[in-house]
């Protein structure tokens, strides 16, 4: 489990939610991935902690956590985890403990969220979605009432690099994704959802089942290289280290933080060892 989550169920009156320290926890709980962007950032420092502790009013938080805490609610879900709340910003050796984790944070997670169409956390959730979502037609029709729902055209997206988002053009966001078991991207024009199992959108254009062979399931990319080490050598060439150089950070130095958790998962298959501080798949791509 992650060091903090956050409890959106407190069972006190009066408190909304509130960041509580989850090591003797075993529950679901969600994971977002969302892009921080250039607005003041919600977080959890070493001065507000105590108070992070007792109460969070919703209110009090940006757009798209508000959106994603309603989410968990609606699923049930009484736990969650964002890195900006759940990690104390201000403490650097803190910072790089829990970086060292994501692994787990984002592995573990029952389900990842990810606010793949907002650009910042004032955003929200759901930036495209605003009035009605469906248009609904009452006739009658032979006697009959008849009720004909439409939704408007979605242009579907079939990869991350073609229009999905902002969130598509991060570094931290594509290792999110791909160590999330179950991801629910809330993209510009549709949902989607992906798992071990399938790949699925609100159009169907995109629905895959079974042996998707999509570009963001790990174990999928794993299964591909698994016969032979140049196979798998090459799944991290061209599939990993492709789609992850031309994407986004904010900091320079987080350039190999970012992919390190999908880096040890190869090295591990690999059986690779480090040379100077990196392993042998450095030449090889990164
Ligand atoms: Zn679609």
């Amino acid at each position: 489990m992650p060091t903090r989550l956050l409890d959106l169920m407190p069972t006190e009156s009066g408190i909304e939610l509130r960041l509580i320290l989850s090591s003797h926890i075993t529950a679901k709980y969600v994971a977002l991935s969302r892009c921080w962007g250039n607005c003041q950032i919600a977080k959890t420092t070493s001065e507000n902690i105590h108070s992070m502790f007792h109460n969070i009013p919703l209110s009090s938080l940006p757009q798209t956590f508000q959106d994603t805490v309603n989410l968990c609610r609606e699923f049930k879900i009484r736990y969650l985890w964002i890195d900006s709340l759940c990690i104390v910003q201000d403490d650097i050796m803190e910072w790089r403990h829990e970086a060292g984790r994501m692994t787990s944070v984002y592995g573990n997670a029952f389900l990842v969220i990810a606010a793949s169409a907002s650009s910042d956390d004032n955003i929200g959730m759901f930036p495209r979605r605003e009035g009605h979502y469906y248009h609904q037609s009452d006739f009658e029709w032979n006697g009959h009432a008849i009720t004909v729902k439409a939704q408007p055209w979605r242009q579907h997206y079939e990869h991350y690099f073609s229009g999905e988002g902002p969130l598509a053009t991060r570094s931290w966001g594509y290792q999110e994704r791909l160590l999330g078991q179950r991801v629910l991207s809330y993209h510009q024009d549709e949902l989607f959802s992906e798992c071990n199992e399938m790949w699925r959108c609100e159009c169907g254009v995109g629905d895959r089942i079974g042996n998707s062979k999509h570009p963001y399931n790990l174990r999928e990319i794993f299964d591909n290289g698994k016969n032979h080490l140049d196979a798998l050598y090459r799944e991290w060439r061209q599939t990993i280290v492709c789609r992850y150089a031309c994407r986004d950070l904010s900091k320079a130095s987080d350039k190999l933080p970012a992919i390190s958790r999908v880096t040890e998962a190869f090295r591990s298959r690999l059986d690779d060892d480090y040379v100077a501080g990196l392993c042998r798949m450095a030449e090889r791509g990164l």
